[in-house]
Formats: structure tokens, C-alpha cells, sequence
């Protein structure tokens, strides 16, 4: 069978004939690849800036953001069943006996840095024609979001930062609405909403409009993690709005709009407009990597705000921030920054739940997230080109 493979040592990337594997223990589920999507670790990867092969081998199988299907169980696997859809997880847990996250299920919080990830570190990933894997590793996908599903992945960073959103701010009476005070409060005192906004809020629309404020979330990034991310946060009852430079690309501001959340073009908004426009930034989720633009967003949070990075800079020189600004706000506003990789089972489950709500509620935005399918002859290319549209992913079978 065909698989993907990168050989980091001769820097090369093909296709590859590979050796269909076999079911030889009973919790092990064998799988036909239906799906893989493409995002920028495999194109590092491709560029052989990362990705390491397996232990005495010269070649590592990329990809990792697959949907299966079942064909084949061990004696013992009792989670899923042949024709099941099936969304693997990436991370396997570190060998260490100290290491309490891996101990409890938890890989997502390795502490050793030993783990190991399929399709990125020292284990062969998903873009093949058939793969094996241990039941537990396996999330069940109904059958009806057999065309969407392969967004399972990649959604599960949004909401692992989402879960831990809502501990976080556990610390604070944090209910949805919230009083009726908090808005007037801040638009008399801290000129919270802006002079027509506040004119409207204290005539008679004040109903309407508390009825529609909430927790207002931005988004930094229009890629998939970030439209991903927006989506997530729409349909969990966020007021969204995506902050992102258009550049040539029309249409994702359409996309935008389509599911519900406000772009806010980067082009012609500074991060103070930007913030004066959302009126309050209660949540930020990262997802672009940029390290100047992140902080100067830190810089703008509101009270109680939550930041959360998911992006990972390249390296490139020092940026400006201003640090005294940033620290007294943390302080002076309870402000909380974190960053988040990775995901656990339950995330997987919320990201499947998740994607059946947006499939109800904007089915034509989250098609639209997919913007190419190719066959596996055409992955090579498509890992060399840089990104283009939102979503490409490789239809296998
Ligand atoms: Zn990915
Ligand atoms: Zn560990």
C-alpha cells in the first residue's frame, strides 16, 4: 500500500510502498484512512524542519488529522466495531513510572517530554491506505459527519483551550448574561462601550442589548485553528469576533459573517479599534503565532480577561512590548495568560459534539473550511506549495 514518508537524514519526502499491517494483538482495531487533513506541522515536517522517525528507522509516515474506518478488531476490543467512523488520537504517553499526567491519561500534559506523537515523533502517522492502533486511542464519529469529520483533530486545540477557559474562570462569578450593572457600570466608568453604543444602551434598547451581551470573544487568525476556533466559540454561546488581515482573500470574511462571528480586518483596524469595537475582551484565543500582535492584544483585555496562545512564533528578532502596561493590567484586572497544546480524549469528544452543532446550525461555513481534496500522488505537492485556501485535505479511499 501507498504511504507518505519524509527521510530527515537524506532529505528527501515520497510516496511509498509500505507494508499493510496486521492485526497481531486483541485490543488492536485496523483501519482504512478515509481522510487525512494537511495542516503546517506536516509542512514542516515536509521541509524537514521537524518530524522525528521512529527508533532505528530512517523514515517517518506523516500525517495526523485522520478520519477511518474500521475494518478489522482484536478479540478483546469492545469500544468500536467494523464500519464504525473513527477519529485516532496523536499523542501516546511517555514510558516514565514519575510522569503523574501520563500515569492518569493525561499525554496532553507530559511532563518528560518523551511521549511520542503519530505522524510527528518516533511513530509512523495516518497518510496511508490503512493503519493499526489500539482501542483506546479511538474516538467513535456518527456516520452522518462523514464529510466533515477529518476537522476533528485540529478542533480539539480550541477545545482543550475552551475546557480550560471555564476552569479557569471558575475563580469568579462568570455566569452567562451577565448583571444588567456590569454593562452601565463600565459604560459610565471606564468608557467600556463607545459613545453610540453607550447612547443606545441607556435608551430603550437597553432589553435588547443585554439580552445579546455576553462574554465576548476575539480570535486572533483566519486559518483553520483560528476559523476552527471561531466556530467553537459561536456555537458555546460567545459573542466572536475574528481579528485577522484579509489580505487578497476575500472570501473568509464572508465565511465569517456566514456562521455568525465579526471580522474585524486587521488592514483597517489598529488593536486599539479593534478592541474598542468589540467593547470588552472577556477571552482572546491565539491562533497565528505572531508574537508582537499577541501582546499588544494582551495589552487591550478587560477585566477578568482570559488569554489564551495556541500559536508558535518562528524565531525571529526581538519585538517591542510594553511590559509595565501588561503587568499592571494582569495585576489591577485579574488577568490570566496560558498557553495549551495537544488534547485529550474528552476533547476529542467535544470536538465531535461540537462539529454535529455546527453541522445543525452553518452546515455551508464548516464544508467551507474544506477548501481541496487530493488523492495521495498529489500529497508531495501539496506539502511543498504553502498553504492555499483553508483546508486541504487527502481523500485516501
Ligand atoms: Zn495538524
Ligand atoms: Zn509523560
Amino acid at each position: 500500500m501507498k504511504a507518505v514518508a519524509v527521510f530527515p537524514g537524506k532529505h528527501v519526502a515520497e510516496v511509498i510502498d509500505y507494508a499493510e499491517p496486521r492485526i497481531e494483538a486483541a485490543m488492536q482495531v485496523k483501519m482504512k484512512i478515509l481522510e487525512i487533513g494537511v495542516c503546517g506541522t506536516d509542512r514542516e515536517i515536509a521541509a524537514f524542519e521537524y518530524g522525528t522517525p521512529p527508533d532505528g528507522e530512517d523514515h517517518l509516515v506523516i500525517g495526523h488529522e485522520a478520519l477511518a474506518e474500521v475494518t478489522e478488531v482484536g478479540a478483546g476490543v469492545t469500544r468500536v466495531k467494523v464500519g464504525d467512523l473513527v477519529v485516532p488520537m496523536v499523542r501516546r504517553p511517555c514510558p516514565h513510572a514519575t510522569c503523574q499526567a501520563c500515569q492518569a491519561g493525561r499525554a496532553d500534559f507530559c511532563y518528560t517530554d518523551d511521549f511520542t506523537e503519530r505522524g510527528i515523533k518516533q511513530v509512523h502517522g495516518f497518510m496511508t491506505e490503512y493503519i493499526m492502533d489500539d482501542e483506546q486511542y479511538l474516538n467513535v464519529v456518527p456516520a452522518h459527519l462523514r464529510d466533515v469529520a477529518v476537522l476533528t483533530e485540529p478542533l480539539t486545540i480550541a477545545e482543550k483551550a475552551l475546557a480550560q477557559i471555564w476552569e479557569v474562570q471558575q475563580r469568579l462569578p462568570w455566569g452567562c448574561p451577565p448583571l444588567m450593572s456590569k454593562v452601565t457600570d463600565d459604560a459610565a466608568t471606564n468608557g467600556r462601550l463607545n459613545d453610540e453604543a453607550h447612547a443606545a444602551n441607556t435608551s430603550t434598547n437597553i432589553s435588547t442589548s443585554i439580552a445579546a451581551y455576553c462574554h465576548k470573544a476575539v480570535v486572533l487568525g483566519a486559518g483553520p485553528v483560528g476559523l476552527l476556533g471561531a466556530m467553537m466559540l459561536v456555537a458555546n454561546g460567545f459573542e466572536t469576533y475574528v481579528y485577522s488581515r484579509a489580505g487578497s482573500d476575500d472570501t473568509r470574511g464572508g465565511l465569517i459573517e456566514s456562521f455568525g462571528a465579526k471580522f474585524i480586518k486587521a488592514e483597517t483596524h489598529t488593536v486599539e479599534q479593534m478592541a474598542q469595537e468589540v467593547g470588552g475582551i472577556d477571552v482572546v484565543y491565539e491562533a497565528v503565532g505572531a508574537s508582537q500582535l499577541a501582546f499588544d492584544v494582551i495589552k487591550v483585555l478587560d477585566t477578568n480577561a482570559v488569554f489564551v496562545f495556541t500559536g508558535i512564533p518562528g524565531r525571529k528578532g526581538a519585538v517591542e512590548i510594553d511590559i509595565d502596561a501588561i503587568m499592571r493590567n494582569l495585576v489591577l484586572k485579574n488577568q490570566i495568560v496560558f498557553g495549551t497544546v495537544n488534547a485529550a480524549r474528552s476533547h476529542y469528544e467535544a470536538a465531535i459534539s461540537d462539529i454535529e452543532k455546527f453541522e445543525q446550525q452553518f452546515p455551508d461555513a464548516v464544508r467551507g473550511l474544506i477548501t481541496g481534496r487530493f488523492k495521495i500522488d498529489e500529497a508531495l505537492p501539496l506539502l511543498r506549495q504553502g498553504s492555499q485556501g483553508i483546508k486541504s485535505v487527502v481523500a485516501v479511499n
